[in-house]
């Protein structure tokens, strides 16, 4: 439920409601608009009768919230949530590239891509350094020499880091060295997962399941908002569907779906979307188009020696020429592609 304060209550007003509702064992989430304070309520529906909340003075309404995600929800706040990472900002009028290899294999691969990615315009550098590998005799990352490539790489190309943390173990390290964590798909429902990176103070950036729908992902991203952490971002990168052209089925219509029903920025992955390095430059218009935050997509500077994804990997070259074009769509949709 939201309760809607009157414009001038006081800290000591919004003090006796918190004790009022925490009494009656709900939850309770501040949102501090310019306009008005929003307080969200998660707990119990039934008990809130005999708070009796809309006779106090200060309360303008009481609204209950009926979708089953709540702090996730535009209901719970209407503006968009807009994620700082030092100068950047997700969920606004920038559109951000988060581009980089599949894994991070070697200093040498990882800063060459670093460097070529910031001059065509990405403002982060990806890059897995623990891959969830779909079989066990896979590449499986170089662990946390990976992490450290990836921080050195950040520290020579002035990109920010985006990488994949898979183990409830690791948050904490991968933590000290990303600026943003990334839940994979196939750990969108690892809700042990996702109370502890809601305990970080880091961005999360959560991938959707390959078979999940937009309900279950939005309360997946609502455990990681009820654990604490309110900068979480979506990253749609296709579902498992009868098609096999592809690797998934990119499904673009979940980020207007989203932007209605949801407060948070939501990201494409044109890569892991299609599987496929040519049709990954026109779903990333696509994607833009139809109101994304930011694309995360692989770039390698050798795809065909890739120790995985190079089918879906972007050359330099063809990044560039890539980005050339998303920036006169960018402009054109009143947007602007941040590191261009
Ligand atoms: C990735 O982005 O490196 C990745 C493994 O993607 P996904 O979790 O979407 O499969
Ligand atoms: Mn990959």
């Amino acid at each position: 439920m939201i309760i809607v304060l009157k414009r001038g209550t006081t800290e000591d007003q919004v003090q006796e409601i918190s004790e009022r509702l925490d009494q009656e064992g709900f939850k309770i989430h501040l949102s501090q608009g310019v306009e008005k304070i929003i307080m969200g309520a998660v707990g119990d529906r039934s008990r809130l009768k005999a708070l009796d909340l809309e006779a106090l003075p200060w309360v303008e309404r009481v609204v209950p919230i009926l979708a089953p995600y709540k702090l996730v929800s535009r209901e719970f706040q209407q503006e968009d949530t807009i994620i700082q990472v030092g100068e950047h900002q997700i969920g606004g009028k920038e559109i951000h590239f988060m581009a980089g290899p599949c894994s991070v294999e070697s200093r040498e691969q990882i800063l060459e891509t670093a460097h070529a990615v910031k001059k065509a315009g990405a403002t982060f550098l990806r890059g897995g350094a623990f891959k969830p590998r779909t079989s066990p005799y896979a590449f499986q990352g170089l662990g946390k020499e990976g992490l450290e490539l990836l921080a050195e790489a950040r520290e020579a190309s002035g990109l920010k880091i985006i990488t994949e943390v898979v183990d409830v173990r690791d948050v904490e390290l991968v933590a000290e060295y990303t600026d943003i964590l990334q839940i994979g798909a196939r750990n969108m429902q690892n809700f042990f997962l996702l109370k502890e990176v809601a305990k970080s103070s880091k961005p999360v950036m959560l991938k959707r399941g390959p078979s999940a729908t937009l309900e279950e992902w939005m309360m997946a991203a609502e455990y990681i908002m009820d654990g604490g952490n309110y900068q979480v971002i979506f990253c749609e990168r296709g579902i498992r569907t009868f098609e096999n052209y592809t690797r998934n089925t990119l499904d673009l219509s979940m980020v207007p779906a989203l932007k209605s029903l949801s407060h948070l920025p939501v990201i494409v992955d044109p890569s892991h979307g299609t599987g496929r390095w040519d049709l990954v430059s026109s779903m990333t218009k696509a994607a833009i188009a139809a109101g994304a935050d930011g694309i995360l997509v692989e770039v390698h500077p050798q795809p065909e020696k890739a120790l995985s994804d190079g089918k879906q990997s972007l050359t330099f070259e063809n990044f560039a020429s890539m980005m050339e074009e998303i920036r006169v769509l960018a402009s054109a949709l009143g947007r602007r592609v941040k590191g261009a």
